[in-house]
């Protein structure tokens, strides 16, 4: 271990070093509490043992203000002359986590500092779990909102982001807009091509769609089966059905491999924009985009159809 001894008496701070070093410890020396806690800051040690009685900075306050510099945990051993049950006491209570009186068999102290070694060993050992468990927390959380086959945002995170944005945008009163695309004869795309053919479609458009929105607050989404969903934050109508042209544009101009050869598909689209209340329902929006939607099917298939009673721009400048 890398152990800080810091003692005010040049004796104990060479008796120390020596003893620790035939231990197979490294040592690190302060004179003072202020060179303690600094020397702490700078090289990280496994250990510290201190005294307590010091000129300026006394042991207590020198634990007291390690203690404070922060979350990370190390073992404090107090060598003391103070052998009264209230100066053990008091050092616990700034932060020590042993009290050994002087004068003391160096055994004694071996066997403090093998003990200690063994918290330390244990707690590392923890705290690398939970780093992992975090990490595959996180990884978890990810997947959790990603869709299986095309990689894209998933139907869970659609609705988390539509409930933000909903709440931002009323807050901000700014609006906000979805396109919802539905691939025009899909289920005569797969009786056609099988359904391996089908998939690979979909991820095809999903990946057209992501190239085709460009904003970092932009949401491409699967709302299911052969639908996406497109969330357009602080976008206005004339910007949202700009942006669903290019994305019926992307798609129909995608060539699908297939085993009976190339095709192409279409999609069509039901774009809806609102400048959110606060307090309404983030459904009424893709409600709307739906009904837009069926109008965009009623009408022929791979075009695009805005809901009515859309909002005028406000857009700042
Ligand atoms: P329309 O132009 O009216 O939208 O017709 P459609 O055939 O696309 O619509 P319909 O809703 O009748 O059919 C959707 C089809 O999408 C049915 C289903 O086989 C297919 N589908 C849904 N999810 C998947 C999927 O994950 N993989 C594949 N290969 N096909 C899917
Ligand atoms: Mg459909
Ligand atoms: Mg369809």
């Amino acid at each position: 271990m890398k152990i800080l001894v810091i003692d005010d008496s040049t004796g104990q701070r060479l008796f120390l070093q020596s003893h620790l070093a035939k231990m197979g410890h490294e040592v690190v020396c302060a004179g003072n509490g202020r060179q303690g806690i600094t020397l702490f800051r700078e090289c990280g040690p496994d250990l510290i043992l201190l005294d307590v009685i010091m000129p300026d900075l006394d042991g207590c306050a020198t634990a007291r203000e390690i203690r404070a510099c922060g979350p990370h945990w190390v073992p404090i051993i107090f060598l003391s002359g103070c052998d009264q049950t209230e100066d053990i006491e008091a050092g616990i209570d700034a932060g020590g986590d042993d009290y050994l009186t002087k004068p003391f068999h160096p055994k004694i102290l071996g066997a403090k500092i093998r003990s200690m070694q063994r918290i330390v060993e244990m707690r590392r050992r923890l705290v690398a779990q939970s780093d992992q468990v975090n990490a595959l927390n996180t990884t978890l959380t990810r997947l959790v909102e990603l869709d299986g086959l095309t990689g894209i945002a998933n139907r869970r995170r659609l609705d988390r982001k539509l409930a933000e944005e909903t709440a931002r945008c009323a807050r901000n009163q700014l609006p906000l807009s979805v396109v919802l695309i539905d691939i025009d004869h899909f289920k005569r795309f797969n009786d056609t091509y099988g359904h391996l053919a089908g998939d690979e479609c979909l991820k095809q458009v999903a990946q057209a769609l992501e190239r085709g929105v460009h904003r970092p607050a932009d949401l491409v989404a699967r709302y299911g089966g052969e639908e996406f969903c497109v969330v357009l934050p602080e976008t206005d109508p004339d910007g949202a059905m700009r942006i669903a042209e290019r994305l019926r544009a992307a798609i129909a101009a995608l060539v699908l491999q297939t085993p009976h050869g190339e095709t192409r598909v279409t999609g069509s689209i039901g774009v809806a924009c609102e400048i959110p209340s606060l307090g309404v329902e983030s459904e009424s929006l893709l409600t709307k985009a739906d009904a837009a939607l069926y109008q965009a099917k009623e009408d022929g298939r791979n075009r695009i159809r805005q809901a009515l009673e859309m909002p005028v721009a406000e857009l700042p400048a």
